[in-house]
């Protein structure tokens, strides 16, 4: 039985040793369940042994309640302890399938980003959420359930057998024929879960992502204002339908199978009374031994049945634990081996001649040469889907050039151990993210934090009189969903916030791509000028599609279809009256318009 990267065997040793890895008492404790499971029924049918050879042997009472007392007192302290592992199982589930979703988070947040942004990584971030994402539910959760239960049923037959063996041998034997019949159904029964697993893969991301959609407020927006619902729907439909038919194929194979299996234990448990009431009839076996074995058949029946859905579970869970393994197995994108930056400061940063692409057919960035030191400003301007975009995200060390370099104070960015590279680079992306917590902590992202730095920045970005005015001051929560009492910033606002968030980095890369979008032209402006002192000993960055930014900066980089068209500064190339001279004159003419009306 094998699965895209490793057996069921290695699975299981994989899920075992993660256990043991993040909870060794509540392993032990899980593992305990199998002696007690089995020994529960044997004390049982010895009691009822015991009371038979006793009235048979016409004992005293005190003999009686001697027997019977110190039985119940073991029986209940079992009982006891099986229900205090009961409860703890389902409390080491809990803590497994947490582990496994913090396990995969921390995958999330440190696996190469490009892989992490592709098809494939996404894929297989998707293809592992039933093994990590759906708490006491997940697969990660129920392996303890499924494989604790296997092992059990195993031990289970296997005593109750020698036990059989030893009142009836001729018992055994007929036992061992009939599991060999029935394991030919599991047999079954595993490839029809495999086949129907295959087929609904594709079935089960769509759901997930559709289920994700809808519970998306930022998506849900789009849906209704575009009447895009009934169109989801008919999609979700196909869907279903194509759902619904493999599910259908299965239940009736299974079924199928059930009631095989259902004919062979009912042979097995008849065959099994008739043997011992045969052997009792003809004296064989005494009637204590008889009524001691009877006790066992229920228990021994069950644990045939149930090692049927064991392994087929167990058989599920080993392919979603294939997935999660070959989640984790994706590039890291901080490597150990990672050199230092041989500066603490950035003195320089140069493309050269790098090239990229995402599908390796067309060049997004097509042999970039550029040079930047540090104090100097640059601009990056262009038609959409010109690269500028890419080219930050080579810059930031995101993504690694197809061909070429970019080298950091000389030294090839490849090399450089990312998480420094991240500390020197403080940027503000249009597609942002807030963390559900406080003004204050998305300001600083840290636990210790310096509030006079914290109160100097939000002046800088003139949002400190607003954010005084809260009642919760720096602690107002941020975000609709996180508390009740939260407040929601505008969106010119909430880029002012995030400016403010990348000075208190106070880091020598700053990064602003598209900063101003949702400014109105007064704050624009009003940015702009403190750009230019806020970035002094630094080296920055600035995209833009609104072509005024491009006077405060030292350098324009005009791109278009990946190449750098023209170079220079603003009255260098509004002389060479080029294409960017042209965008230039048509923005200025809007822009004025849009300038007065503001006024
Ligand atoms: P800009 O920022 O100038 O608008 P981008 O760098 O975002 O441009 O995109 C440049 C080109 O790369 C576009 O043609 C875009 O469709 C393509 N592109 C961007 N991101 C991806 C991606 N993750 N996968 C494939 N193609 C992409």
């Amino acid at each position: 039985m094998k699965n895209n990267t490793n057996s069921v065997y290695e699975n299981m040793k994989y899920i075992i040793c993660n256990w043991f890895k993040w909870d060794k008492k509540g392993t032990f404790i899980a593992f305990m369940k199998i002696p007690i499971t089995i020994l529960i029924p044997i004390i049982i049918s010895f009691m009822n042994k015991a009371l038979i050879e006793l009235i048979l042997n016409k004992a005293n009472i005190i003999t009686f309640i001697w027997v019977l007392g110190a039985v119940s007192l073991l029986l209940g302290v079992l009982n006891c302890i099986s229900h205090m592992i009961s409860e703890n199982i389902s409390a080491f589930q809990q803590n497994i399938s947490i582990h496994y979703a913090v396990e995969a988070f921390e995958k999330l947040l440190t696996m190469d980003y490009e892989l992490l942004e592709s098809y494939e990584g996404r894929m297989k971030f998707e293809r592992c959420h039933q093994f990590a994402f759906d708490g006491n539910q997940s697969d990660g959760a129920w392996a303890a359930v499924r494989l604790i239960g296997l092992i059990e049923s195993i031990l289970g037959i296997f005593t109750y057998a020698i036990l059989f063996s030893y009142v009836s041998p001729i018992l055994i034997l007929f036992i061992l024929i009939t599991c060999l019949l029935e394991s030919f159904t599991y047999h079954a029964a595993n490839k029809i879960a495999i086949k129907t697993e295959n087929e609904m893969v594709h079935d089960e991301m769509y759901f997930s992502y559709f289920f994700r959609l809808a519970t998306d407020f930022v998506a849900e927006k789009d849906i209704r204002l575009n009447s895009a619902a009934s169109w989801l729907e008919h999609t979700l439909d196909k869907s279903i339908a194509a759902y619904t038919k493999v599910m259908r194929w299965y239940t009736n194979e299974t079924t199928k199978l059930t009631v095989l299996q259902a004919l062979c234990s009912m042979i097995r448990d008849t065959a099994i009374f008739g043997f011992l009431i045969w052997d009792v009839w003809t004296g064989n076996i005494a009637v204590s031994d008889f009524v001691f074995c009877f006790g066992l058949v229920g228990g021994f029946s069950s644990w045939l049945n149930g090692i049927s859905g064991h392994i087929s579970s167990l058989h599920r869970i080993s392919l979603e634990c294939g997935k999660y393994r070959e989640f984790m197995s994706l590039k890291k994108a901080v490597e150990t081996s990672g050199n230092l930056l041989s500066d603490a400061d950035i003195n320089s940063i140069e493309f050269c001649d790098v090239s990229f692409t995402y599908d390796n057919k067309k060049m997004v960035l097509d042999h970039i040469n550029l040079k930047v030191q540090k104090g100097e400003r640059i601009s990056i301007v262009g038609e959409n889907g010109a690269g500028k975009t890419t080219f930050i995200k080579l810059l930031c060390g995101l993504y690694t050039p197809t061909s070429g370099k970019v080298l950091v104070n000389g030294q090839d960015l490849k090399y450089i151990d990312c998480s420094i590279y991240f500390k020197q680079i403080a940027a503000v992306f249009q597609d942002y993210t807030l963390l559900p917590s406080s003004i204050l902590k998305n300001i600083t992202l840290a636990e210790i934090y310096n509030k006079d730095k914290v109160w100097k920045v939000l002046e800088d970005v003139d949002l400190s009189k607003k954010i005084k005015k809260l009642r919760n001051g720096l602690k107002t929560k941020l975000g609709r969903q996180s508390d009740k009492d939260t407040s929601s910033l505008s969106g010119g606002e909430m880029q002012k916030l995030l400016f403010a968030r990348a000075l208190y980095k106070d880091a020598p890369i700053l990064i602003l791509d598209e900063p101003t979008a949702a400014l109105d032209p007064i704050a624009e402006e009003m940015l702009y000028l403190q750009y230019k002192d806020l970035t002094k000993d630094k080296i920055s960055f600035f995209t833009s599609h609104r072509l005024t930014s491009t006077r405060f900066c030292d350098k324009i980089i005009f791109m278009k279809n990946g190449k750098i068209t023209e170079c220079g500064s603003h009255s260098e190339l509004m002389a060479q009256a080029g294409e960017y001279s042209n965008m230039y004159k048509v923005q200025g003419f809007y822009y004025q318009q849009e300038v007065n009306h503001s006024l």
